[in-house]
């Protein structure tokens, strides 16, 4: 009888001390994926930016604000819609840590157009709004220029995945050697991926890519690629505008034009019908980032191919 008393002890205790996982917050899927890489079972990650959505004009839904006060982490990627909602995920629960996923990061700027831009629409910009200057003075407007889509490079990944680990080991350090070690088998295979991504884009002759939402910048810098967006500062371009892309299109001898799910496509599409070309659709926010990133590397070097 006593050996069952404590065997049923040794089993039921372990599994009382892991009733309650650490629920941890991440803006975007590959974050939350991250998180709960490391967590393992002592982390409940969740997500605010759910598949489909874009992190450019998500509104969270109330049941996630209420499962907010439950939450010890956010963990936040300077993602657009933090910029409206990042006061009101605070206030849901003011004792919640706060990451900052991009500390330690420095930004990239958005690449510009290379061409003139449209004076119809920048006139038009203008008109409905008479305080840009003004606003371009606060450090939040100043924002609005950088880069947000830092995952998209596996070694800024690792530079992540070292502060989620920092940021867990603090909330609860009874975990810390699991932290310690989910994290050192993250890293493991996030070089992995760099390294087999290196393989496959840098022998390519052609560097230049087309793109409708600029979500590659950091990508493209770690492998020495180059991004033309369609999209210029979260704004589809006029009729000029795309003419001025599809020259350059026709110029640089791109065949694809790359989209994401959750963009419109259209305007990808008009610009693949003039350059002869093909619309392929890659997913910076897929929740399996290792295995989706070996999958973007595969189309970019099909891309590029002369
Ligand atoms: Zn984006």
């Amino acid at each position: 009888m006593r050996k069952f008393l404590l065997l049923w002890l040794s089993l039921s205790l372990p599994a009382l001390a892991l009733a309650e996982p650490l629920r941890v917050f991440a803006s975007v899927l590959p974050i939350q994926t991250f998180v709960q890489k490391i967590g393992g079972e002592h982390v409940d990650a969740r997500v605010m930016v759910r598949a489909g959505f874009s992190p450019h004009t998500y509104d969270p839904t109330p049941q996630q604000i209420s499962a907010l006060a439950g939450a010890a982490l956010y963990v936040r990627t300077g993602v657009p819609f933090e910029k409206a909602w990042m006061e009101r995920i605070r206030a849901a629960n003011p004792g919640m840590a706060l990451l900052d996923a991009r500390a330690g990061i420095s930004l990239r700027e958005v690449e510009a157009h290379d061409h003139d831009e449209d004076g119809h629409e920048a006139e038009h910009r203008q008109a409905a709004d008479p305080h840009q200057g003004e606003h371009h003075a606060h450090g939040e407007e100043r924002e609005q220029g950088l880069d947000p889509h830092v995952w998209t490079s596996p070694r800024l990944a690792i530079h992540m995945a070292g502060r989620i680990r920092d940021k867990l080991s603090e909330l609860a350090p009874e975990h810390a050697a699991a932290f310690t070690r989910h994290h050192a088998a993250l890293v493991a295979e996030l070089e992995a991926l760099d390294a087999e991504l290196h393989r496959l884009l840098d022998p390519l002759p052609s560097r230049k890519f087309m793109v409708f939402h600029p979500a590659w910048g950091y990508f493209a810098d770690r492998y020495h690629l180059t991004q033309v967006a369609i999209e210029h500062e979260g704004k589809a371009p006029g009729a000029r505008g795309l003419a001025a892309l599809i020259d350059q299109a026709k110029q640089e001898k791109i065949r694809v034009v790359f989209v994401q799910p959750q963009f419109d496509r259209r305007q990808a599409q008009q610009v693949a019908r003039a350059i002869n070309g093909a619309v392929v659709a890659v997913d910076p926010l897929a929740a399996d980032y290792i295995a989706n990133m070996r999958a973007v590397g595969r189309q970019f070097s099909q891309a590029l191919q002369p």
